[in-house]
């Protein structure tokens, strides 16, 4: 039976150290502030702003918080950015994704300040990521990472198969795997006998967007598989990309849903949130 990797407690793990930093910066005079920006009032959206905001609270990051109507213009959002990015008291910038359709979303993105852009969405953070400079990392391969670390699965010389190839997700996460040393193959929707690909993988990370797709044909006996996928199945109870109970029994370690790789990415925004303020105040 595989290990399952446990993600609230990995997270966890990771607030208290970021607590306990937070804590040690307070006591030499220096603060962070994490400006919120919702547009609209899309349930979702709500309960992930919310969570945000309570993890900056436990860790002792202020948040300043800024619900805006539906109808806001593109206009009127960038301008509060730019008012952000100005402001030095404000050490990170997060607008939660996706804005209503009438707001360009690269438009967004490229606006907020490179060095205040804690969700790594700017293609000044992304280039970075991409030649190996610091800068922020986008969350939820960071915190996959972090998983995989903390786990004590080995990376370096693994074949990784990323199956996604999203600009949060795949993308950003084959390179991460790559700089960990991994041999890494990307596979998407074009891809020719995905099944075949997949039963290569040592590490098999899933972020495709489509529920309890992976099965245990696409799964080498002993492999490590993650499971991006958030999902919410017809009871109204949270799945994932992989058919959990028919892989499981094959893999040496995998990530549940929920409890895996989720709560991980409220905790790498912490973690850009503090270095957003150990990069202002150094
Ligand atoms: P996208 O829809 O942006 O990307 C999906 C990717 O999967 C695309 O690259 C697509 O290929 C590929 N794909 C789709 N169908 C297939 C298929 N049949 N075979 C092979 N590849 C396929 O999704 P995201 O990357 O944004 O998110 C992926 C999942 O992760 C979602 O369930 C999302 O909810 C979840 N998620 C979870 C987060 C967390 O915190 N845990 C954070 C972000 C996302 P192509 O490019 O060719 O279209």
């Amino acid at each position: 039976m595989a290990h399952i990797i446990d993600g609230k407690q990995i997270s966890q793990e990771i607030r208290d150290e970021l607590k306990k930093e937070v804590a040690a910066l307070a006591a030499q005079g220096r603060e962070a502030t994490l400006a919120v920006i919702q547009v609209g009032t899309d349930p979702a959206s709500t309960v992930y702003v919310n969570n945000k905001k309570k993890a900056c609270a436990y860790i002792g990051i202020r948040s300043l918080s800024y619900e805006l109507p539906e109808e806001t213009t593109e206009e009127e959002l960038l301008t509060l950015i730019r008012k952000l990015n100005a402001d030095d008291t404000v050490n990170g910038i997060l607008v939660q994704l996706p804005v209503p359709g009438h707001i360009r979303e690269d438009e967004i993105i490229r606006t907020i300040a490179p060095e205040k852009d804690v969700d790594g969405f700017h293609p000044q953070n992304v280039g970075k990521l991409l030649i190996g400079e610091p800068g922020f990392l986008p969350c939820t391969p960071a915190g996959v990472i972090q998983l995989l670390k903390r786990s004590g699965i080995e990376i370096a010389g693994k074949h990784c198969v990323v199956v996604g190839r999203s600009n949060i997700v795949g993308k950003p996460m084959a390179v991460l795997m790559l700089r960990e040393n991994a041999t890494v193959t990307v596979a998407h929707s074009k891809t020719r006998d995905l099944k075949a690909l997949c039963r290569q993988a040592d590490i098999l990370i899933v972020a495709i967007g489509k529920p309890r797709f992976i099965t245990a044909e696409y799964v080498k006996e002993g492999a490590v598989v993650i499971d991006v996928g958030i999902h919410r199945n017809e009871d109204n109870k949270l799945c994932g990309d992989v058919l959990f109970e028919e892989v499981s029994p094959h893999a040496s370690a995998i990530t549940p849903v929920p409890g895996g790789v989720g709560p991980m990415t409220i905790a790498m925004l912490m973690d850009n949130c503090v270095e957003s303020m150990r990069n202002a105040n150094a």
